[in-house]
Formats: structure tokens, sequence, C-alpha cells
């Protein structure tokens, strides 16, 4: 079955006909499109895909299993025809289509066909990887753990936060991929802040430094946080370190098919509170990676999708105090049968740097 075949099998369950697909990552998983502009109709005996005029070449060499159409001058106007007879009901991702686009959408339907919110069919399918997506995270991962090492060679103190960010995404395009996302450096006192923007003041000794980090490899994105010290780090700080190991290993061995993305969150949860730091662990245990660096499953106290073998998801304890610092450890995992398997290689005991 192709993924546009395991799609078509949930259109039944979700009383649909056919599924209008605008969202650009799903478009390329279905299709194999990389353009920027383009949508697709699936259904029984549909595959219609259309492209503009700028894509035509492009997709007549990524696209197969489709019939490719070329779109008119105003993009949605290709769904004003192509329909069969009789009523039809066609879903769209009520999540990703503007209000503005639904309503062009419905005008140029014709009345026969009703548009109906479809909800997340593609990326349904989407959480459960097949092989060669494996080996593309793991290619990325692979990569990105390289352009760290690149990055952090030269040691850390004195160089500025922005420094070492472009370092290491200056080394992920010299081995021909895409930084995944932008590149968190936070020392010190910025280290309590789980988002900071990289700065540009010197780094200096005695300061705990997160750095989270990510290549994107044919599409597929890899996501790491590792937390160095900065020369010798007082005790404060390596007890918060040993803390966050102690929950991230924690965890990790949660990690299996089976239990809801709550259950493991709430198992690395708990070693934060009983360390007294349940309040400064103020976002979830993970997320799930893919096409997009976010997506689902999500490992969260909301998070109540179960987890699945060829699920690949992120577990990343955090614990940040304002004006002291902070210490995230974050490692890629494919969920297999029997447990995880982790991607992501660079040591999790805490190393200094100077
Ligand atoms: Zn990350
Ligand atoms: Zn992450």
């Amino acid at each position: 079955m192709t993924r546009t075949d395991r799609v078509q099998a949930r259109l039944v369950e979700a009383g649909l006909d056919l599924l209008l697909v605008t969202d650009l990552i799903n478009l390329r998983y279905l299709s194999g499109f990389t353009g920027s502009n383009g949508l697709c109709v699936v259904g029984p005996g549909v595959r219609r895909f259309v492209t503009d005029f700028r894509y035509v070449e492009q997709a007549a060499a990524e696209v197969a299993g489709f019939d490719r159409e070329r779109a008119p001058a105003e993009f949605l106007a290709a769904l004003a025809d192509g329909w069969a007879p009789g009523p039809l009901r066609l879903g769209f991702e009520d999540h990703k289509l503007t209000v503005r686009q639904h309503a062009r959408v419905r005008e140029l339907l014709p009345d026969h066909v009703e548009l109906v919110a479809g909800g997340s069919l593609v990326e349904r399918e989407r959480v459960v990887k097949e092989d060669v997506e494996l080996e593309a995270i793991a290619a990325a991962a692979v990569l990105a753990d390289e352009a760290l090492e690149a990055a952090i060679a030269p040691g850390l103190k004195g160089r500025t936060e922005r420094e070492v960010a472009l370092s290491f995404e200056d080394a992920v395009r010299a081995r021909g991929a895409a930084p995944a996302f932008a590149t968190i450096v936070a020392a010190g006192a910025n280290g309590a802040l789980p988002h900071a923007t990289p700065g540009d003041e010197p780094i200096s000794a005695g300061v705990l430094v997160t750095i989270d980090f990510g290549a994107q490899l044919d599409g597929y994105n890899s996501d790491c946080t590792r937390t160095y010290a900065c020369g010798e780090v007082g005790g404060e700080l390596r007890e918060l370190y040993e803390l966050v190991r102690r929950a991230q290993a924690a965890g990790l061995a949660a990690v299996r098919p089976g239990p809801e993305g709550r259950e493991v969150d709430a198992v690395a949860r708990e070693v934060i509170a009983d360390g007294g730091h349940g309040e400064h662990f103020g976002h979830g245990l993970g997320h799930g990676v893919g096409l997009e660096v976010h997506e689902a499953p999500r490992l969260a106290t909301t998070g109540r999708d179960a987890l699945q073998a060829g699920n690949v998801v992120t577990v990343e304890p955090g614990v940040y105090v304002p004006g002291v610092g902070g210490v995230r450890i974050e490692d890629l995992v494919v969920v297999t049968e029997d447990g995880g398997r982790v991607l992501s290689r660079h040591a999790k005991e805490l190393t200094t740097l100077d």
C-alpha cells in the first residue's frame, strides 16, 4: 500500500469520499513534491495533483502515481471542475486551510461537492515512520552530531552564543544539509529561558551552556540538546544537571509502544518534582519529529496518543531556574517493538569545555 492508499483507507471512517490536501508538508509526504505551491485530491480512483506553471517540470520529475494538472491563473480555480457526478463529501484540512481560502474553495466548487472539515488524516499516517524515513532522520541526526562536534571543538569560553550557533549552522551547511531550526545557545542565566535567542556577550567560565541543535536532510529533521559546563561549575549547577540527567534517563526507559504520551511525560516529571524543581519544568517532555520538527505524538501532560512502534520522539526534560541558569538534555528516539532506540550520540555525563 502506498501512503496515499493508507490515507484513502481512513476516508471511510471519517465519513468522506475524497480528501483535499493543501498543506505542503502533507502534500510532499503523499506525492514527493517539494515545491512551494500545489494541492492534491485523493479518494477511490482519484489521484489529482495540481501545481502552477513554475513547478510543472519539477512535478513531472518528483510526483508519481498522480494525474498531474497545471492550475489556471487563479490557482484554486482548478477545483471548479474535474469532479465525478453525484453527491460528494470532500474533506479539507481544517487546521491548515485559511478562512479566506476555505471561502474561495466553497465558492468555486460545484454544488454537489460538500466541503467538510477533514481533520489530520495525513498527519495520523505520518506518525508511524517507514524505514526510509527512519533512515533519513537517523542520517540527519548523525550529521547534526558531527556539526556540533565541529562547533564546540574550539571550546566555549570567550566566544559568544551567536558565534557558537553560527559555527554549528555553517558546519551543517558545509555537510550538505540545513539547520532544522534556529539553533539555541544559551549560557548562564540565559539558560533559564527555554527558547533563548543567541546573544553577543562572550561566554564566561563557571556557567552551564545549553545548545539545542538540529539538521534537516532530504526534508527530514533531527532535534537534540546538550548542556555543557564552561570551565568549572559550582555544586548547585551540577546538582541541577544530575537531576535532569536522571529524569531524562527515566523518560527514555519509559519509551515503548503502549503508554500514552502523558504517561511517559509523567515518569520524567515525577523525578524532577521529587528533586524540588517541578515548577521549573514548564514544557512537555517531548514531541514527534519527522518532516516537521514538532509533530505528533506529543509527550506532554495533555498527550493522549499511545506510542506506537515507528514513532520518532524527543525526550527532553529541562529545569530552568530564573537568575541561575538552566539544563536541558534532549535525545531523538525511535520507538521500537520493545522499547526505544536513541539516535543522538553525544555523551550525557556533564562534559566540561574550556
Ligand atoms: Zn530541541
Ligand atoms: Zn525538541
